[in-house]
């Protein structure tokens, strides 16, 4: 599906939705839990139903999922998943009310259901290899805000980011940006004996000399050295990037207490980036 005229020919109807949900889910043909044979499985008229075709066994595909207890149609469900999975910025709630034709309080709800959901799917997997670590601050409103002191940002949210080198990345909301705070989170995430690139912030310093075997290299951004040899932090810089330019341009303002679900979002996409086409029927299929 690469654009909306595909979208609608995949997904004509609810029914069609219905019939990729059950299909995406359980396959063709698979065996019954009840009768335990193989069997193929026939939607129940006017019911988001399917029964064993040997002893009439009740399949709801739609349980222990986001569509179960709503009321807006798959349809509409589908396609807002589907914008969330073929932008690169993000979406707005505004932009799924327009879109979809539902008040702004039931897309807004369906925007948090479908990141969090995201997030959830994305997991997070232990990082190797080579791992950039770095902080940053996002989202709140600039007022007396400078690089620097974390005291004078108490409304920016602090993130710590780790990504693996051609691989995942992995995000924390943090409290601040110490090392008290960040190498716990390290240590637990990323695979020992990897190589781990900082900048040159305190935060990283000594890390090499824990029980994980890291071995640290860092550049010396506060003398403008961005690369030197292997030793940059490009990766995760441009994931900041990328992020701060969303949520600016498509949210205007984040609170802190909803940014991990938003991190979640980007952090889903950024981990899919080579296999795009894959994010819609990965997040069907993972209910
Ligand atoms: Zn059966």
């Amino acid at each position: 599906m690469t654009n909306v005229k595909d979208f609608f020919d995949k997904f004509p109807t609810d029914d069609a939705c219905l019939d990729h949900l059950m299909e995406t889910r359980y396959g063709k043909e698979f065996e019954c839990p009840n009768c335990k044979r193989n069997a193929k499985f026939y939607r129940l008229k006017k019911q988001p139903v399917y029964l064993c075709q040997w002893c009439g066994w009740h399949i709801h595909p739609m349980a222990g999922t986001i569509f179960q207890d709503s009321h807006t149609p798959l349809q509409k469900w589908f396609y807002a998943i589907y914008l969330f999975t073929t932008t690169r910025h993000g979406v707005a709630a505004k932009e799924v009310q327009r879109q979809i034709s539902v008040t702004y309080k039931t897309a807004w709800r369906m925007c948090h259901q479908i990141r969090q959901y995201m997030a959830e799917v994305d997991g997070d997997d232990a990082l190797g290899g080579t791992v950039e670590v770095d902080e940053t601050y996002v989202g709140g409103i600039k007022k007396g805000f400078g690089r620097g002191k974390g005291v004078y940002m108490t409304n920016k949210t602090v993130v710590f980011g780790m990504v693996e080198r051609n691989g995942d990345v992995m995000t924390r909301v943090v409290p601040n940006a110490q090392k008290k705070t960040l190498y716990p989170i390290i240590k637990e995430n990323v695979k020992q004996f990897s190589k781990i690139m900082s900048d040159d912030s305190r935060s990283y310093d000594n890390i090499s000399k824990g029980p994980k075997g890291y071995i640290h290299q860092s550049v010396d951004h506060t003398h403008k050295e961005y690369v030197r040899g292997n030793a940059h932090i490009n990766s995760i810089e441009g994931f900041w990037s990328q992020l701060k330019r969303s949520i600016k341009g498509t949210h205007i303002h984040v609170s802190k207490r909803h940014m991990p679900k938003y991190l979640g979002e980007f952090e889903f996409r950024y981990n899919m980036r080579s296999t795009p086409y894959l994010m819609f029927d990965r997040l069907l299929k993972a209910f």
